[in-house]
């Protein structure tokens, strides 16, 4: 989602006069598009603020003016706090104002204001984004759907991000028709809790699945995906499109977060362990190669040896082609925070390392399984290093070839001779379909 709102964020500048650079000394613009997820989030923050700060004040010193921007989750949830502890930063703004970016730069143009904007505002951000996609990847974003009305007790999305929205789906299409046009080949459909999404349609209301076979059906899609879903929210109707859009892809990303039904039910997680591996299941029988990965969580409050090993028997049984994986860490204001029960580092360590050893075989041998088979592979970008073609799989694995002569955008027919943990090795066959113009 965040490297959504980044090119999003892209977008709105460059009418601006704004372009890309990776030097600091050459922006006159500097935005942290900042993620709450991880531990000591805000922290790394006033690192990073601390690093950039010499470039503003050597700017200032030759007459030239750098703003500083912090955008995203963190600047949600520290708001006011950013710039009492960093008065360099010009502008905070939150994951629902950043559409006012351009016009809050304007604002304070010359004058020495500071602006914090991290409302929930009432015009509709997507309305002001919507006109301006530029995309120059085969691979595209398009969010969906944002927010979550979840509450899992170890998670600040439903306070930095909002109550769950989703956007109606004629303004969907029209970006996904936009986005096709530009060249994207695959769209990835966005969303925080994205099947939760219930999209407006002609007064009625379509979840995603509808939403999926609407998007199917549009010419030259050849890839759909989806990211993030929540398993409560695995309905009938999606898994069953699973077994019947071609375009949607055989990987899905379901995060279990524990295999244990008590922890499960201290996570808020509104599912058990049992209805998970049901769900897989259903997904295996509709399409029988389809690949899952997902986010697991060590140590949460309450979490004994004997749930951990519930942890450790669950991705035995769904075999995963790859995980996240991370020791419980507290975020302040959730109830995770406060339970009773908190987990050792230590024993978050010893868990951590040994579900990490159980999924990086996992993981390897998926990949493995390749090696001598054929597949269809959608070219992403070259190699900085050598120009060699860099593509991915249908079950998002990273395939590279050792050749040149194909174009972004192109979908290969590939065998693959070689795999570790991380990527496959392939040879080129046949091309099956031609980048966009
Ligand atoms: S469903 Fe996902 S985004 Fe929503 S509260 Fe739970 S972990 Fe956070």
């Amino acid at each position: 989602m965040n490297v959504y709102d980044s090119e999003r964020m892209y977008e709105l500048m460059q009418p601006h006069g704004y372009i890309v650079t990776n030097n600091y000394d050459d922006a006159d613009l500097i935005i942290l598009n900042t993620c709450h997820i991880r531990e000591k989030a805000a922290e790394k923050i006033y690192s990073e603020l601390g690093r950039i700060v010499p470039y503003k004040i050597n700017l200032y010193k030759k007459g030239k003016k750098l703003n500083i921007v912090v955008a995203g989750c963190v600047a949600q949830a520290e708001g006011k706090e950013i710039i009492k502890r960093q008065p360099m930063v010009d502008i905070v703004v939150g994951p629902q104002t950043y559409h006012r970016l351009p016009e809050l730069l304007n604002t304070i143009s010359n004058t020495s204001e500071r602006i914090v904007d991290t409302d929930f505002p009432i015009e509709n951000k997507f309305d002001e984004l919507q006109k301006l996609r530029n995309i120059n990847n085969p691979v595209a974003f398009l969010s969906i759907q944002e927010g979550c009305d979840k509450f899992c007790s170890f998670c600040v999305v439903p306070y930095t991000r909002g109550a769950e929205y989703s956007r109606p789906v004629k303004d969907i299409i029209i970006e996904a028709k936009d986005l096709i046009k530009q060249g994207a080949k695959e769209i990835c459909l966005l969303g925080q809790n994205v099947n939760a999404y219930h999209g407006e349609y002609n007064n009625t209301v379509l979840s995603l699945d509808k939403l999926i076979f609407e998007i199917a059906n549009l010419e030259g899609i050849q890839r759909i995906r989806y990211m993030t879903s929540h398993p409560a929210d695995m309905t009938e109707g999606l898994i069953k499109a699973h077994g019947e859009v071609e375009a949607l892809m055989p990987y899905l990303h379901l995060p279990v977060q524990s295999g244990d039904d008590q922890v499960l039910k201290a996570m808020n997680r509104k599912y058990n362990s049992t209805e998970y591996l049901s769900i897989i299941e259903k997904l295996r029988d509709v399409r029988p190669d389809i690949a899952f990965s997902s986010d697991i969580i060590v140590g949460f409050p309450g979490e004994t040896d004997r749930s951990f090993e519930n942890t450790l028997n669950l991705v035995e049984q769904v075999n995963y082609s790859q995980a996240y994986s991370f020791k419980y860490s507290r975020r302040p204001g959730t109830p995770g925070s406060i339970m009773q029960g908190q987990v050792s580092e230590d024993i978050k360590t010893e868990r951590l390392l040994a579900l990490q050893e159980i999924l990086d075989i996992q993981q390897c041998e998926f990949n493995s399984a390749f090696i001598g088979k054929s597949m269809e592979v959608l070219i992403e970008r070259r190699r900085r290093k050598d120009n060699l073609l860099v593509g991915k799989s249908p079950y998002m694995q990273a395939v590279h070839l050792l050749e040149d002569k194909y174009d972004i955008g192109n979908i290969l027919r590939v065998n693959v001779f070689a795999a570790d943990k991380n990527s496959l090795k392939a040879k080129s066959v046949q091309l099956l379909s031609k980048a966009a113009n």
